[in-house]
């Protein structure tokens, strides 16, 4: 083998999935077609629940030092802003960053921990046999994962199908300085950005192969708002569409699938980056575990199982929010505003959009409202020191936390803590995996979910009882 995982494509997908599995010991190679990053920005933000993952490896604060933080997120642009400030989750807001910074960020990182970034080199073909793969003819590994975006060559090689609803709507955006206010302006949202704003404006379609130039930005915007604005200075213009398809498989033999080579949606919401970040935190220690040899078949294959379902939330609220801004769903929209106002549906939209809903299936008994969710942050104390347990994860490894109620020999690859909660918590133990999730808890009254605790530890780590 020239290396354990070639990964195509080195967007926030990709170099997130690098990282990881730099940090489980994993040599990776990774190929990204274009030489540099593109000019043009597409995503601006970070929600909580990727800033949640970054803080799991130490390094949330390298975003939140640069970004703006806007304690609210919104759903389908409905008039007032879902307020997440009072959720109490660990990160209370979204933060406002350019996808290029996060993916320098990344990209610093991942250089940083050793992995070899060979930009101006494109996956064209591979081969995969039940050893390994051998990618452009050249490279040979264990895995290949396919982080090449929504056109992802890696999934057509594959031949993994990719079902699901075409465009049957555009819309025209423009990167661009103009006096027009930030909102809602009829069928004209305007998005503030750093020195200039994001025009998005309904695609008339008169033809779809005349390429986008400012003039006819420029007219549709006048149209659209009956009146004459001037937009000048362009960044960006491109058109999108309202597509929604998902991979069938994330997974096909020893090539798999992150970020928009296993889904797209439309726009609306803001989830593309984060979401690719949540498949990649996901599959990095799975597939670190069948590089290193201790994982099941059915560890790599919970990726799919796990993701394909939160993948068809997102396509699902997506779909929903872009339908929301359509001009001819006023009344709807209107009553969807009353109804997102009521008691506890705020909150449901925002952890449904910001992916912190995301529960991922442990076992038969799933009773406990933390198993299966991202452990939160919980300050501690350990050996008389004060410590979180996001930190406890930076090492990429799991953690058996142990409030003071198990008496369990030391384990091999999981981390055995012991420690005084400084809050109220409804458990007495956990079993973090190293994405942060609750894979095995024991509540405060003794009683384990899902089970005993050593066919959780043989399920996510390997470790056979002896
Ligand atoms: C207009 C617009 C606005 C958006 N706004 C937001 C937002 O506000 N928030 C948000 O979260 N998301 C947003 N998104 C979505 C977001 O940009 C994507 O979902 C996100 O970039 C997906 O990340 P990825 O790593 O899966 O794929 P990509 O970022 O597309 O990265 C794929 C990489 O693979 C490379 N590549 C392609 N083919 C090959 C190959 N054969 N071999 C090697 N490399 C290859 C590409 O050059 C690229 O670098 C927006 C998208 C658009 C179009």
């Amino acid at each position: 083998m020239d290396t354990d995982v070639v990964i195509a494509g080195a967007g926030p997908a990709g170099l997130t999935l690098a990282c990881e599995l730099a940090i489980a010991g994993v040599r990776t190679i990774l190929l990204e077609r274009e030489e540099r990053r593109p000019a043009f920005c597409r995503g601006y933000n970070l929600n909580a629940r990727s800033l949640d993952a970054f803080d799991r490896r130490g390094i949330a604060d390298r975003f939140i030092a640069e970004g703006v933080k806007v304690p609210a997120a919104h759903f389908g642009g409905l008039p007032g802003p879902l307020d997440i400030g009072g959720l109490g989750w660990d990160h209370p807001y979204t933060l406002g960053i350019a996808q290029t910074r996060v993916e320098e960020i990344l990209e610093d990182r991942a250089v940083e921990l050793g992995v070899d970034l060979r930009r101006g080199q494109a996956v064209t073909a591979f081969d995969q046999d039940s050893n390994g793969v051998t990618v452009s003819n050249e490279i040979r590994a264990q895995y290949l994962v396919g982080c090449d975006g929504s056109r992802s060559a890696v999934r057509k090689l594959a031949g993994i199908d990719f079902p699901g609803t075409p465009n049957t709507r555009y819309a025209m955006i423009g990167d661009v300085e103009t006096d027009l206010t930030p909102g809602r302006h009829g069928g004209v949202f305007v998005i503030p950005r750093p020195g200039y704003v994001r025009v998005v404006v309904a695609d008339p379609m008169v033809d779809r192969a005349e390429p986008i130039t400012l003039a006819l930005l420029n007219s549709t915007v006048d149209e659209a708002l009956g009146r004459h604005v001037e937009l000048a200075n362009p960044r960006w213009l491109t058109r999108f569409g309202n597509a929604a398809r998902q991979a069938a498989d994330y997974r096909s033999g020893r090539v798999l699938l992150a970020g928009d080579a296993a889904h797209i949606h439309p726009p609306a919401g803001a989830q593309g980056v984060n979401v690719a970040i949540a498949d990649a935190m996901n599959l990095g220690w799975k597939l670190a575990a069948a590089v290193h040899g201790w994982a099941s078949g059915a560890l790599l294959d919970s990726y799919h199982r796990e993701r394909h379902a939160a993948g068809a939330r997102v396509l699902l609220h997506t779909q929903a929010q872009g339908l929301l801004g359509g001009d001819d769903l006023g009344p709807l929209r209107d009553l969807f505003a009353e109804l997102s106002r009521l008691d506890g549906v705020g909150r449901f939209l925002a952890e449904l959009t910001t992916g912190v809903e995301t529960r991922y299936e442990m076992g038969e008994i799933v009773g406990h409202p933390w198993l299966g969710r991202m452990a939160p942050d919980i300050p501690l104390v350990i050996d008389g020191r004060a410590a979180g347990v996001a930190e406890l994860l930076h090492g990429g490894r799991g953690v058996l936390l142990d409030f003071g109620v198990l008496d369990h020999p030391p384990l091999e690859r999981v981390d055995m803590v012991r420690a005084e909660p400084l809050r109220e918590v409804p458990v007495g133990a956990m079993l973090i995996r190293p994405d942060g999730h609750i894979a095995w808890l024991a509540t405060t009254d003794g009683r384990a979910e899902p089970g005993p605790l050593a066919a959780a530890l043989e399920r996510w780590f390997g470790l056979v009882p002896v």
